[in-house]
């Protein structure tokens, strides 16, 4: 019997799932790592755990004290639990763009919300900007201090991939693994698994969807962005701390067009209801099969679990509004009953 001593215990040591339908229609084992059965229903729950951990052990976060982040919500649902579990409060900055779910998870977790408007990084107001800020401010007014967790710069993020991730996907692969591919919100994964797998051998690809600038970034040397996607979480406009030093084998754009057909598909036909950084991976993995060729085994992540998103992504009303494709079962006349 194995019995975890706490929360942190259960975080990582996802399994992996063939992705059948991608697979079959490429030739290619794409096998999807199932980050959504962390406790906090995402891959953030391992950078989070690193953060926390490096905070204590540099003697910057102090037993009652306050964590602060800017978070488009994952980070800060891991953050909140976390914490939580180890007796830290948490003040998290959230852009109001976000879905709802994970505001009203961020308040269930025991955080503070400051919602703010979107704003692009530069801007003062930018909500990364914001929560450092107010950590500076918390950190003197608060009794036991507080930190900026600043998953964007802070490598603790970056270092969970590498010691977790990317070792679990070579272990449980039993080595014979030929590509690996994710989007970036803060490149933590995408930077992390490379550094860990690139020297096995392994070619790291960087799926981008559009409305990020590390494509043309990675391909032209400009960062560069165009169009906008519904996903979230994913989609970064600067080489963040997390992403310095890490040059990726292969890049490719993924459209939303492209990427909800899959995560539809996903649902309907295996069972794994997504977000929207899933269908982008997923997309991005079809196409790196179609680079590599017939009989590859290229791995991607299944980031966060679609009831985050019920009133978006889920949502025929929203994607109608959007001119995106409803799926048929949501909206079609399956919905009567016989
Ligand atoms: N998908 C979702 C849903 C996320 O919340 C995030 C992180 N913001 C990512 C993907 C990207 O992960 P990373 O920050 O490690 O690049």
């Amino acid at each position: 019997m194995t019995v975890h001593s706490s929360l942190s215990d259960a975080i990582g040591n996802t399994p992996l799932i063939r992705l059948n339908r991608v697979s079959d229609e490429t030739g290619c084992e794409i096998l999807g790592k199932a980050e959504f059965l962390n406790p906090g229903q995402s891959v953030k729950d391992r950078a989070a755990l690193f953060i926390i951990r490096d905070a204590i052990a540099s003697g910057a976060l102090k037993p009652g004290g306050t964590i602060v982040e800017g978070t488009a919500g994952n980070t800060g649902i891991g953050l909140s639990l976390v914490g939580a579990s180890m007796g830290f409060r948490s003040v998290i900055v959230i852009p109001d763009s976000q879905s709802q779910e994970k505001k009203d998870m961020l308040r269930l977790a025991g955080a503070t919300l400051v919602e703010v408007p979107p704003k692009p990084f530069k801007d003062p107001n930018n909500y990364v900007r914001y929560a450092r800020r107010l950590a500076e401010t918390l950190a003197r007014t608060e009794p036991n201090g507080a930190i900026f967790a600043d998953q964007f710069d802070n490598t603790a993020n970056r270092q969970a991939h590498v010691e977790t991730t990317g070792p679990e996907i070579w272990e449980q692969t039993g080595g014979k693994v030929d590509g690996f591919i994710c989007a970036a919100g803060t490149g933590g994964t995408v930077a992390g698994v490379a550094a860990a797998l690139q020297p096995k051998g392994v070619k790291v690809g960087l799926a981008d969807p559009m409305g990020a600038a590390l494509y043309n970034f990675y391909e032209h040397g400009e960062l560069k962005s165009e169009g906008s996607s519904i996903s979230e979480g994913i989609g970064q406009g600067r080489i963040t701390g997390n992403l310095e030093g890490f040059t990726p084998d292969f890049v490719c754009q993924v459209t939303d067009e492209e990427a909800l057909p899959i995560i539809f598909d996903l649902l309907e036909h295996e069972g794994l209801c997504m977000g929207g950084s899933t269908g982008i991976n997923v997309g991005g993995a079809v196409k790196m099969a179609r680079d590599m060729g017939p009989g590859h085994t290229i791995v991607t992540i299944l980031c966060d679990y679609g009831s985050r998103y019920q009133s978006k992504l889920w949502n025929p009303d929203f994607l109608r509004d959007k001119g995106l494709p409803v799926p048929h079962w949501l909206d079609g006349p399956e919905r009567e009953v016989p």
